[in-house]
């Protein structure tokens, strides 16, 4: 059954068609990523139930399938996490300390909500993804404390840029909607991104809304999501990828343009010529598919990459950086290369050559620099 989730809630203000009955979805494999994510929620889930930090952190890295190089990245998110919650200076910080002594707050509780018989509920804590079939509109909260009139939901970003992004704000205005539904006497919301990275943690989102802010954001979901299944064409834009659209690669808007890379007949770099039997598509379903859509590659990727020269060739050509239409710059943003090896292993290696602590220092800061077109902040 398709549902409208309080992560897909932006995607839901831009685009229905991945509603419609007929649409078809992948959710895609999770890639690195998220499981770098999924660990550090556990981290904070486990800290928060009153498991101890070193305890909690060797739990949440049990059977992640992660390389030596994002274990790190994980402990790094999950250190400055502790460290942003024992400063105690937001005042999150501190509601968090006092949830751990009086296990006030729920953790990841999961909402649901039938806006056609408005019947709406609870359905538990730490429910992973297996939202039930009254789930019509669902979400679950990272973390959320109900007062008398005013309740506080919380949703911690691993990928920085994303805690603060129109996004991260519909998804907790929804969150804070569900939650509404459940505990009607409850007056004000406080809603909170909170972003971590390997060094930092950063607020995102930190505002109130009230009961009658969500109330039209009630009525308009009950009203689109009734003429969903049947109408609702694709509507393209930025949102079909910033909003992680499940759709996507069935979506008839994203096919069609696939589609135009690739001309009705070319020839294969034998020389014979391949009609279009098929369209570019990232599901491959066949050995005949396969072969024809490693030509079409060949063909639509070169024409890609000719224009991706074009646009660096541009950008550079205007000192590196050029202003965007929605107020951003694009440009060469110069980043330090991955370490693909275990540093304890290098350094051990280092010091029976002989390397001084001084010059392992210099080497553990070095990474191989490479530019990279990025879209910034002015
Ligand atoms: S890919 Fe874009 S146009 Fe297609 S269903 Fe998703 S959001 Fe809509």
């Amino acid at each position: 059954m398709k549902r409208l989730t309080a992560s897909r809630a932006a995607l839901f203000t831009k685009c229905l068609y991945w509603l419609r009955d007929d649409a078809l979805w992948d959710e895609g494999a999770r890639g690195a990523g998220a499981i770098r994510g999924s660990a550090v929620h556990r981290f904070i889930e486990l800290y928060l139930s009153g498991t101890p930090g070193a305890f909690a952190l060797e739990k949440c890295l049990e059977g992640c399938e992660l390389d030596q190089q994002d274990k790190e990245d994980v402990a790094s998110m999950c250190v400055a996490w502790l460290n942003w919650v024992e400063k105690q200076e937001h005042e999150l910080a501190q509601m968090l300390t006092r949830h751990i002594k009086t296990k006030a707050g729920l953790i990841e509780p999961m909402y649901v909500w039938d806006p056609k018989t408005n019947a709406a509920r609870f359905v538990g804590c730490q429910q992973g993804r297996a939202y039930p079939d009254d789930a019509v509109v669902g979400g679950t909260a990272d973390f959320v404390l109900i007062g008398e009139d005013i309740a506080c939901i919380i949703d911690w970003k691993t990928c920085q840029p994303f805690a603060d992004v129109p996004e991260a704000l519909e998804q907790l205005l929804l969150l804070a909607l569900l939650v509404r539904k459940v505990h009607p006497k409850v007056k004000r919301f406080m809603i909170a991104t909170v972003g971590i990275d390997v060094r930092e943690v950063r607020m995102g989102t930190f505002t109130s809304v009230t009961a009658m802010d969500l109330a039209a954001m009630e009525r308009d979901i009950s009203l689109r999501l009734r003429p969903i299944m049947t109408q609702s064409p694709p509507q393209p834009g930025a949102h079909c990828y910033n909003g992680f659209c499940p759709a996507r690669k069935f979506c008839p808007a994203t096919s069609q343009s696939m589609a135009s890379l690739v001309p009705q007949e070319f020839p294969t770099t034998e020389g014979s010529l391949i009609k279009q039997q098929h369209t570019l598509l990232p599901v491959i379903a066949s050995d005949e598919q396969a072969d024809w859509t490693f030509e079409a590659l060949k063909l639509a990727g070169a024409q890609l990459d000719d224009i991706k020269a074009a646009l660096k060739e541009y950008i550079q050509a205007r000192g590196g950086m050029i202003p965007r239409a929605n107020g951003k710059m694009l440009g060469f943003v110069e980043k330090k290369g991955r370490r693909s090896f275990s540093n304890e292993k290098a350094v051990e290696l280092l010091r029976t050559k002989g390397a001084s602590d001084e010059e392992i220092g210099t080497l553990w800061n070095t990474g191989k620099a490479y530019t990279e077109l990025r879209e910034t902040k002015k």
